[in-house]
């Protein structure tokens, strides 16, 4: 296969790297290089700003129908297209083919969501009384600024760059060096269908070179970032220079709560579901159960019987579950491998490397057994296919557990009791609740972090308010 090279895109045409630089692509299934991207720095950053502060007023004052009718063109090319957008998030990635195509056509999902939405989103008429008319406008941003993680590579892109263009802002990202490929198909694409120039900007390089001069630059308007709290975090300290409002979307450490009236089949599918897509690396994923105390054997029996059959292999091969997305990630779990035997955790499933691969990140689906809340396994996010599973006695004390962590990203329930559901529910600190689904939802429902998962939320029409500042006008009627 031969190795692809991408420039940046920058006003509408592919543009060399400032600094000269490229960096490789690997496939984490073979450690081959499968493309080359531009090494992006501050200047690379501030031709895209300018470019996307000159598109701006155009498309700011574009008729909202006529942005939805680009917007859904370009859902219908991306469908269109599913198999060499799958193909290339594949080979970046790791994911297994069928998941790629998945996340593809739910990026479309997002930009057809929000052409909807373009010419939708109305101001309000407030009542002052007789003598005056009171009105909101919803006006853009301007230039957003998107930060890009490499679990989700294309998908994220949709999700906040849909409804960032569809309320008329202008966009630059910065995907993820580890998974910059789908970003510049997705520039192509938007290049063929005729998107003005400056509108949609890529600009591909490190965080610490690429990422921070964007969001440290003076004539961006706002940013949204999912990643790790340590770069959130920095990311809030230089969005506070220029007093920025920003999206962070961080980690979690998310519970699934397994109580003993609930279908155990049901409750093992869906535990597995939720720690094993994507070889764990989901900000949302279900890394702790916990699992009521009378039926915790059977439970750890028939999940550690599933994960044994779960089969793992090269992304291309669609296999249930595919490698890790780097050799970072992939040390990342060694490392807290070694933290839990050493805390005590029993190996139920997994917790080695698959032994039949040379080479690639694989690491085997993995289930720790006998955790207590403590410990750092049951404390600190892993990013892979390593699942907690904790006991609890009562709903009480299944409660407390649940919430006994920084992290408040999304929770799930497992209980034929309504009511217990719906106490619960009310009582997590999570900014999603699934009740007998694991990842219950989809692009419709706004999602987003309690405590340090974060704060914004983005999906659904919630997140266009990240998107638009409002303006009240009051008039007297004189
Ligand atoms: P991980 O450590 O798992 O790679 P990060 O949160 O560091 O996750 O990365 C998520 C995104 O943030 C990537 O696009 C990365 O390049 C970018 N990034 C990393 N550091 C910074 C930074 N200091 N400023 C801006 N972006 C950054």
């Amino acid at each position: 296969m031969s190795v692809r090279d991408f420039q940046h895109f920058i006003n509408g045409e592919w543009t060399a790297p400032a600094g000269g630089g490229m960096i490789d692509s690997i496939d984490p299934s073979t450690e081959d290089v499968i493309a080359r991207v531009g090494r992006g720095n501050a200047h690379d950053i501030n031709a895209a700003v300018g470019a996307a502060r000159a598109a701006f007023p155009a498309w700011r004052d574009k008729k909202p129908k006529d942005r939805a009718r680009l917007l859904f063109d370009l859902a219908r090319a991306i469908e269109a297209r599913v198999d060499e957008f799958a193909k290339w998030e594949t080979l970046d990635s790791g994911k297994p083919l069928p998941r790629s195509r998945g996340e593809v056509l739910s990026t479309a999902r997002y930009f057809e969501f929000y052409a909807g939405a373009a010419d939708k989103y109305y101001g309000e008429t407030i009542p002052l009384g007789a003598d005056y008319i009171d009105f909101t406008l919803r006006e853009p941003m301007g230039v957003t600024a998107h930060i890009v993680p490499w679990n989700f590579p294309m998908n994220m892109i949709g999700r906040s760059v849909a409804p960032a263009l569809a309320m008329g802002n202008t966009a630059v990202v910065k995907p993820a060096e580890q998974t910059p490929v789908t970003a510049m198909l997705l520039a192509e694409l938007m290049q063929e269908l005729g998107f003005p120039a400056g509108v949609f900007n890529v600009v591909n390089g490190y965080g610490t070179e690429a990422g921070a001069p964007l969001t440290a630059h003076p004539d961006i308007d706002c940013i949204t970032f999912t990643g790790s709290v340590e770069t959130g975090r920095i990311i809030m300290k230089t969005a506070a220079e220029h007093i920025k409002p920003v999206v962070l979307e961080l980690g979690g450490k998310s519970p699934n709560i397994i109580f003993a009236d609930t279908d155990l089949d049901l409750a093992v599918a869906e535990a597995s579901k939720g720690i094993f897509s994507n070889t764990g690396q989901v900000c949302s994923a279900g890394s702790r159960v916990l699992v009521e105390a009378r039926v915790r054997d059977a439970f750890v029996e028939k999940l550690a019987a599933r994960t044994n059959q779960i089969k793992v292999g090269r992304g291309m091969d669609s296999p249930e579950m595919g490698p890790l997305v780097s050799r970072e990630q992939y040390e990342r779990v060694e490392i807290y491998m070694g933290i839990g035997r050493e805390e005590g955790a029993e190996v139920a499933a997994g917790g080695n490397r698959p032994p039949e691969f040379e080479k690639g990140f694989f690491w085997q689906p993995t289930i720790l057994d006998r955790v207590t809340p403590e410990m750092r396994v049951a404390q600190e996010e892993i990013f892979g296919p390593v699942l907690a599973v904790l006991t609890f006695d009562d709903e009480a004390e299944a409660l407390e557990i649940a919430n006994g962590v920084k992290y408040g990203l999304v929770a799930g329930i497992f209980t034929n009791d309504i009511n217990r559901a719906m106490r619960l529910a009310r009582d997590l600190k999570a900014g999603q609740v699934y009740v007998n689904e694991y990842f219950a939802g989809g692009e419709e429902t706004p999602f987003g972090g309690y405590k340090q998962s974060g704060f914004g939320r983005e999906k659904g029409l919630e997140a266009l308010i990240n998107y638009t500042q409002v303006k009240n006008v009051a008039i007297r009627i004189r």
